[in-house]
């Protein structure tokens, strides 16, 4: 241990930083291989709505000029897409920030954040960069066991993240359980459910049975938070621009530690501009519905096992495969073809890949690509 990291703080200390998905150029440059696909991070591949970049245009000529700190117009469409108030609302670079921003405002070291084996990433992250503890609940068939997330419930307990569906298992909670589970919370833990991807799944051609959207229940359970991403289904994952809603008195505290620019000019017209064109917004979403039949029929037609999802990713088994027993060295000869999709042994997944559904032809080359390197 070098002299710097004995002084860090005992969660910084072993914190090994998210990993993200392979970028397109570092492939490029250290495998030499052109013409890459990317289907690695669930980004959209529509790319954003016209509208948008009309919108970004026009806010070119003031960026010599700080952001509007408190966002009003993106709150303003935020309140009335909701149906809540603007003091509901906590604006983020993405929706990570009001993930981090819910632990640092309630958990102190050594209190407990309760998080699903397979869940999303960036909860072990934000839990140990806290110093508090993480406890993992064992996954029921790759879900959220939330018998087992109540029964984890201690007087430690401070905040339990549920992603709703899950990345990367893609796998979702229905209405009634969900609810029930908050219901039964103690009022004085938070829970955060994640909606990255929530455009997703309510689409009834990926015929998710009974999944709830939680913004709803806002007003009977003070302690549940929302967040949701302008990331995933609006296609602007590059802006980072995503929110929680919540109870105003938790708002209020989450907002005294938002840094107060985090969210910028270009960000804030470019979100503002894609929900004046859902349209764009649902074209996405009905080719993922499309896609996700694609990809999962083929899959299947190739003896690969995959586990249902209702995101725009799908994780597939290929633990048996001629390349030895793990993931890893399917990656790596997908790689080499031009197509990055993401290892999740990180996830306690070593035998999966999760791949994310792109245009029709993307995921024809990819299709093409593992039947090659499986061959
Ligand atoms: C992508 C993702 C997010 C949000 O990412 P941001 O870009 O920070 O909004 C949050 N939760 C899950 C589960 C995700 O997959």
């Amino acid at each position: 241990m070098n002299q710097f990291e004995a002084q860090a703080v005992p969660g910084v200390k072993g914190l090994r930083p998210y990993q993200p998905g392979k970028p397109i150029e570092e492939l490029q440059r250290e495998y030499g291989v052109s013409d890459v696909i990317k289907l690695a991070s669930n980004e959209n591949p529509l790319g954003p709505s016209p509208v948008v970049l009309a919108a970004l245009q026009n806010e070119f000529a003031e960026l010599a000029r700080y952001p509007d700190g408190n966002g009003f117009e993106l709150k303003q469409a935020l309140a009335a897409k909701h149906d809540v108030d603007m003091l509901q609302i906590t604006l983020g670079t993405g929706s990570s920030d009001p993930l981090e921003f819910v632990v640092r405002v309630f958990v102190q070291p050594g209190d407990e954040v309760i998080f699903s084996e397979h869940a999303f990433a960036m909860y072990p992250i934000i839990t140990q960069a806290a110093s508090a503890t993480a406890i993992v609940t064992p996954a029921n068939d790759w879900g959220h066991d939330l018998d087992a997330m109540r029964a984890a419930v201690t007087d430690r307990t401070r905040v339990i993240f549920i992603a709703n569906p899950n990345n990367p298992t893609g796998t979702w909670l229905g209405s009634e359980a969900l609810r029930a589970f908050i219901a039964d919370v103690p009022k004085r833990v938070m829970v955060v459910v994640d909606e990255a991807y929530f455009e997703f799944a309510s689409d009834p051609a990926l015929a998710a049975e009974d999944y709830p959207d939680a913004t709803q229940w806002l007003s009977l359970f003070p302690n549940l938070m929302v967040t949701r991403t302008f990331s995933k289904a609006y296609g602007l994952a590059g802006l980072r621009v995503g929110y929680s809603l919540s109870h105003p008195d938790v708002a209020n505290l989450l907002n005294r530690i938002r840094p107060p620019f985090n969210v910028n000019s270009l960000a804030l017209a470019a979100a503002c501009a894609s929900l004046n064109d859902v349209d764009h917004m649902h074209r996405g979403v009905a080719l993922n519905a499309e896609q996700m039949n694609v990809v999962t029929a083929a899959v299947k037609e190739m003896g690969l096992d995959f586990i249902p999802s209702v995101g725009n990713f799908v994780c597939i088994d290929v633990g048996e495969s001629s390349l030895g027993g793990n993931a890893a060295a399917v990656y790596d000869a997908l790689l080499h073809e031009g197509v990055i999709v993401r290892p999740v042994a990180n996830y306690g997944m070593p035998r999966h890949l999760r791949v994310t559904l792109g245009l029709a032809e993307e995921n024809q080359r990819f299709l093409a690509a593992l039947k090659q390197v499986l061959a």
